[in-house]
């Protein structure tokens, strides 16, 4: 199983009261070249609650925070006029997408929760705050790191360094090394080095750049998983 941090909420921006089926947003993403519907959970209008793509495969829902993350949708999301963003969602809509987060949270172990436009300004999907919403089941939210989707290499700077670096010093935390790493959003020659260092240590390719199979790995290792190459041999 792909490591899976955050569940992150959509809607289909269509109007309020519209059925749409997995097959017609399977037609939409097909439509862009995508390997099929980018989502992994659909709630429908009368509460159901449908497969998209199967949870193992990384979707396609939003744009460099696909890795990590399970996407859910729920059937609606605009007025009558489609270009009016409205919170459609029924009562039993409702219902059935906090029982779905619920699963989602407990069975993955998830720790943070997001609406679509938390991450594109541009966007109002899924016309409602999220975040806000649901932030009683999910309080550890603040400290948990969203797992970007960027190549990470030295002369790199910003929050996914941060996140990143955060890591790594978790990691060396926990087995104890004596590495010298403090979380830092400049990727420099120690963070480089402390890198190379993670890699070799969990057997995956030790070119110091984070992309990701590093990634992954990490979140194996401080789920206190064995290193992914051990499951092979
Ligand atoms: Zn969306």
């Amino acid at each position: 199983m792909r490591p899976i941090n955050e569940i992150i909420i959509h809607c289909t921006a269509t109007p309020a009261g519209r059925p749409v089926s997995v097959d017609e947003i399977n037609g939409w993403h097909l439509a862009r070249n995508w390997s099929g519907i980018g989502y992994h959970r659909v709630i429908h209008l009368d509460g159901r609650r449908e497969a998209g793509r199967p949870i193992e495969q990384i979707g396609a829902h939003v744009e460099e925070h696909n890795t990590g993350t399970v996407g859910v949708v729920y059937v609606g999301g605009t007025a009558s006029n489609i270009h009016v963003a409205a919170d459609t969602r029924t009562p039993e809509q409702k219902q059935a997408l906090l029982a779905e987060i619920i699963d989602l949270r407990d069975r993955f172990n998830i720790r943070k929760l997001s609406g679509h436009r938390d991450y594109d300004k541009g966007k109002a999907c899924p016309s409602f705050d999220a975040r806000a919403e649901y932030a009683y089941l999910f309080p550890d939210s603040a400290v948990t790191y969203t797992i970007g989707d960027q190549m990470l290499r030295r002369g790199d700077h910003g929050p996914a360094v941060e996140a990143w670096t955060e890591q790594l010093r978790r990691f060396r935390e926990m087995i104890d090394h004596k590495w010298p790493i403090e979380a830092t959003d400049v990727f420099d020659h120690t963070v480089e080095m402390v890198t190379i260092w993670f890699q070799k240590h969990r057997g995956i390719v030790a070119d110091g750049v984070v992309g990701p199979q590093t990634r992954d790995e990490m979140m194996r290792a401080l789920a206190g998983k064995p290193p992914y190459r051990a499951l092979l041999e």
